[in-house]
């Protein structure tokens, strides 16, 4: 899509959602059963932003062709700097078959399998086994993660939902806590879109505060992540999504105005009553 094109789309006062997860990562709709329930609830323009890989995205675009709403090619990567980890950068209208986004992608694809690698290492160590069939029944294994992984360890009835999976074994015990998933730098995600003709957003910001942090204290650190942000070259700061209350939202507007930046809006939809606190892995 032009970048233009996107651009318009994006500052466009319609009903919107740029940031909605399939099957194709962990989410739980199809890529077509997201485009439907979003035109039946209204929404002209959205994007499907599965971690680390465009297949969603391009059965969305695709499906889409002959509807009544408009579907914005987009990606969510992960992403590192000097400032933390877990920093998510949104994509959108890039070029999927760009020689080296398709690179950088499979690169993380290999990242990804050798940290799924490790946490069924670990979870054999504690005397779980999980096998490659229940891993293929989780969504036909089109994508495998450490929710993946989860889902299996709740439907075994081992834990009575996935927050409850997460918070007391795969995101609390020391063997799961060591293991890191490798990943890009946030500036080569920055390029990697821009190269690629995509627009570039910072997502969710306020995911970087911590667990117990003040907004005193998380205020400094957070204009320093925008301002870096801003260094690298992205073009907009999502500004509404679920972890930003609706001053937070009114902070990061202000900031994407003072600094010419687009301001978007985005659900992360994942599933239906969704506890968000385990969305990053
Ligand atoms: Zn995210
Ligand atoms: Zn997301």
């Amino acid at each position: 899509m032009e970048k233009n094109e996107v651009i318009k789309l994006i500052k466009e006062d319609v009903c919107k959602d740029l940031h909605i997860h399939t099957v194709f990562s962990d989410g739980v709709l199809t890529p077509e059963q997201v485009v439907d329930r979003w035109m039946a609830e209204g929404k002209k323009t959205i994007a499907i932003t599965d971690h680390d890989g465009i297949d969603g995205s391009i059965v969305a675009v695709e499906y889409a062709k002959d509807k009544d709403i408009n579907v914005i090619p987009g990606i969510e990567f992960d992403s590192a700097n000097e400032l933390g980890r877990h920093m998510h950068i949104l994509g959108y209208g890039m070029d999927y078959y760009d020689d080296a986004m398709q690179s950088k992608l499979k690169q993380m694809l290999a990242w990804r399998k050798e940290r799924n690698d490790s946490i069924l290492a670990e979870l054999r160590r504690q005397g779980i086994d999980i096998t490659d069939e229940e891993i293929y029944a989780v969504n036909e294994g089109r994508y495998v993660g450490k929710p993946t992984f989860g889902r299996i360890l709740v439907q075994r009835g081992m834990f009575k939902d996935l927050a409850d999976a997460f918070n007391n074994l795969l995101s609390a015990s020391a063997g799961f806590k060591a293991i890191k998933k490798q990943t890009l730098h946030s500036k080569e995600v920055v390029e990697t879109v821009h190269a690629a003709g995509g627009i570039v957003v910072l997502a969710h910001p306020m995911e970087q505060m911590k667990t117990g942090e003040s907004w005193e204290e998380f205020e400094p650190r957070l204009i320093k992540l925008l301002d870096t942000f801003v260094e690298y070259g992205v073009d907009g700061i999502e500004c509404w999504h679920p972890s930003a209350s609706e001053e937070n939202s009114e902070y990061l507007a202000k900031y994407a105005d003072d600094h010419g930046l687009l301001k978007t809006w985005g659900s992360d939809f994942h599933f239906d009553g969704l506890n968000r606190i385990y969305t990053r892995g």
